[in-house]
């Protein structure tokens, strides 16, 4: 869910490509480094005894400078350099050495002011080698020191650096921005190229989203009868139903500057950083007022402060999430700023968040029905070229519970197979395909299954039609089919009606229907296999769901145990006793097993078809309705509501 709006704003610098970068500092540090080296090698370092028989009694020295009581520099007089003994050291690195020459080591202070006395006793005063004491740092030695904290410096600012990009450049991406904002601004002169045309469907909220632009662009008809313009919109629905794109048509459509960002883009390693950047992000909207800012993916810092995650959580998330409310309770109704939020996970907001007069109008956007679908098809179809064959209606009947960027992935995978096939344009097939691929995997033909397996998964997959196509309260069967897809090694293909509740016995005859394959294989082959894993994931899962969620099991009654707020859950473990445990565990059980039982009584009932369409299956590899009418039989519900066991 990127937000690729175009950024308004962004600043124009002439000297864009000059930053004084840490990396001259550590060019001149460098360069500074290598002369105090090369003066000290063109230091050279010599004994007591060289020093007095070559250079003292000869006269040669100069001056002594002892240095931190340490080391003795001797300067030896320039006439004197000339002579060959010293034509190690005459030359400097930048013309003639002037000194130090020499370095020596001295032991303690007295004992070498002891012995120079000695070998000078017969010295004229003139002739005495003036000796001077200084202190001084030791470039080498602090450099030494300071060379773990420079790079522990150097560490910090690349890191930095780093996070500053991770905030999606814009003006996070340095250092000195890191508490700043990273929304993105698109300006009102800018138009974005989305609008509510792109919009399909999504009715109602079409017309609330439009009020919140009215709101901004002619208050005054509000506010003049007293009523105070809502402060927070929240877009609450499943995964793709279009909250973003929603988003970004108002942004198109607002003609109001339009702050964009997504809520994890608050919640950093660094303490406050949060907290910061959402009191950027409103004075900098309270700057452009009338303004909206759209806070993405809010679940990310609003996720509810529960008691226990004052142990555990995320303190920072926790301070981001109380500026947030400490600024939309800051700023008063009539200011023109309107914050839209998108979640779909509305149940686990905090509360307070939702409050009145924070986030208190929520827009539901939810699963298009079918014939939202059919216009979802319809502009998504539009930039494709498109093939007279194509029939949007069956398109949209075959997507039951395809969100819209299903819809536009199956669109667009559509273009790529046709492309693939070098079409000219996109035909209807090409769509059943994209359809296939986006609901179950890439095809793998090329997998290699024995003819054992093969014969195994055919048998698995006709027990799950025979069920599906005798149990009545079961979706629709369209087609079988046992070429590997994706992780699966066969299925069925089902086409499910949009049902708002589910009855306890549909909810049983699902159960049936996915325990067909195992019922099958039993059946033909006196034995089971791990081919239907995923069949049990499910089946377990829907029965503990009828028992302790749904209040569906007669023997528990209806109770849920089922926690909207995911709260009870963290707090004290478990909701109920263990004596209730035990009992979910055995209805549930039973529940599996009793369904099993019927199923295996069914298919032993419909053999004949079943190892009909299993031979089928082996033949053809795919087995559409037609074929399946062939082998059992229109699927005739009144008929099968009569005669179900
Ligand atoms: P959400 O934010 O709800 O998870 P998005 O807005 O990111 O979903 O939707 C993803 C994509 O799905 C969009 O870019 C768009 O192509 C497509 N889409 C979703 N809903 C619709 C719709 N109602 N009309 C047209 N396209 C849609």
């Amino acid at each position: 869910m990127k937000n690729n709006m175009s950024e308004g704003n962004k600043p124009k610098t002439p000297f864009k490509g000059y930053k004084p970068s840490w990396s001259y500092f550590l060019f001149l540090f460098l360069i500074f480094f290598l002369i105090s080296l090369a003066s000290i090698f063109k230091t050279k370092e010599i004994s007591w005894l060289e020093f007095e028989r070559n250079m003292l009694s000869q006269h040669d020295v100069e001056k002594i400078v002892v240095i931190n009581k340490e080391i003795a520099e001797i300067y030896i007089k320039s006439e004197r350099l000339s002579d060959t003994k010293y034509k190690e050291i005459s030359e400097g690195l930048f013309g003639s050495n002037t000194g130090p020459h020499y370095a020596l080591n001295i032991g303690s202070i007295e004992s070498f002011e002891n012995k120079l006395e000695l070998v000078q006793q017969d010295f004229s005063p003139e002739e005495k080698i003036e000796i001077r004491y200084l202190n001084r740092t030791n470039w080498i030695t602090t450099l030494f020191w300071l060379l773990p904290v420079g790079l522990l410096f150097l560490f910090w600012i690349v890191m930095f650096r780093g996070i500053g990009k991770v905030g999606k450049g814009g003006m996070g991406s340095s250092i000195f921005n890191f508490g700043k904002s990273t929304a993105k601004l698109i300006s009102k002169d800018v138009k974005s190229s989305i609008t509510f045309n792109d919009v399909a469907g999504l009715k109602e909220a079409k017309v609330e989203v439009k009020e919140i632009i009215d709101f901004l662009n002619n208050p005054e008809t509000y506010t003049k009868l007293g009523a105070k313009i809502p402060k927070g919109v929240m877009l609450v629905g499943p995964p793709g139903t279009g909250k973003t794109l929603m988003a970004r048509a108002v942004a198109g459509e607002a003609k109001v500057p339009f702050f964009s960002l997504s809520g994890s883009e608050f919640v950093e390693m660094f303490v406050g950083v949060g907290a910061s950047r959402v009191r950027d992000l409103f004075k900098q909207a309270k700057e452009k007022a009338p303004s909206i800012i759209f806070i993405d993916e809010i679940d990310a810092i609003g996720r509810s402060r529960s008691k226990v995650n004052s142990f555990q959580a995320n303190d920072e998330r926790e301070n981001t999430l109380n500026q947030l409310l400490a600024e939309l309770d800051g700023f008063g109704t009539n200011t023109g700023v309107i914050v839209l939020a998108a979640t779909n996970r509305a149940d686990i907001l905090d509360k307070a968040l939702l409050r009145p007069g924070r986030f208190d109008r929520h827009i539901y956007l939810e699963l298009p029905n079918k014939q939202e679908r059919e216009e979802i098809f319809g502009v998504h179809m539009r930039p494709l070229k498109m093939s007279d064959d194509v029939d949007v209606k069956i398109l949209a009947s075959l997507s039951p519970g395809f969100s819209g960027a299903d819809i536009a992935n199956i669109c667009n995978e559509a273009a790529l197979i046709a492309a693939r096939k070098k079409k000219k344009n996109i035909e209807q097939v090409d769509f059943m395909q994209a359809r296939d691929r986006v609901v179950g995997g890439l095809e793998r033909k090329s997998k290699i299954i024995s003819p054992k397996e093969k014969k195994i998964i055919a048998h698995h997959e006709a027990g799950h039609a025979v069920a599906s196509w005798y149990f009545k309260n079961v979706d629709p069967l369209v087609k079988v089919s046992i070429i590997p897809r994706g992780k699966s090694l066969g299925a069925a293909w089902y086409l499910p009606e949009e049902h708002q509740i589910i009855t306890k016995s549909k909810f049983i005859d699902q159960i049936c229907a996915l325990l067909g394959g195992r019922a099958a294989e039993e059946l033909i082959f006196n034995e089971v296999s791990t081919g239907a894993l995923d069949d049990l994931e499910k089946v377990t899962k829907q029965a503990y769901n009828m028992v302790a969620y749904y209040g569906l099991d007669e023997e528990i009654g209806p109770m849920s145990f089922y926690d909207s707020t995911g709260e009870n859950e963290r707090l004290f473990g478990k909701p109920y006793s263990e004596n209730m445990a035990k009992l979910i565990d055995k209805e549930v059980h039973d529940l599996i097993t009793t369904s099993y039982q019927r199923t295996k009584k069914l298919l032993l009932k419909h053999r004949v078809e079943l190892e009909k369409l299993a031979q089928l299956l082996l033949k053809k590899e795919v087995v559409y309705k037609d074929d399946l009418e062939k082998i059992l039989g229109k699927r005739n519900l009144e008929f099968l509501m009569e005669n179900n066991d």
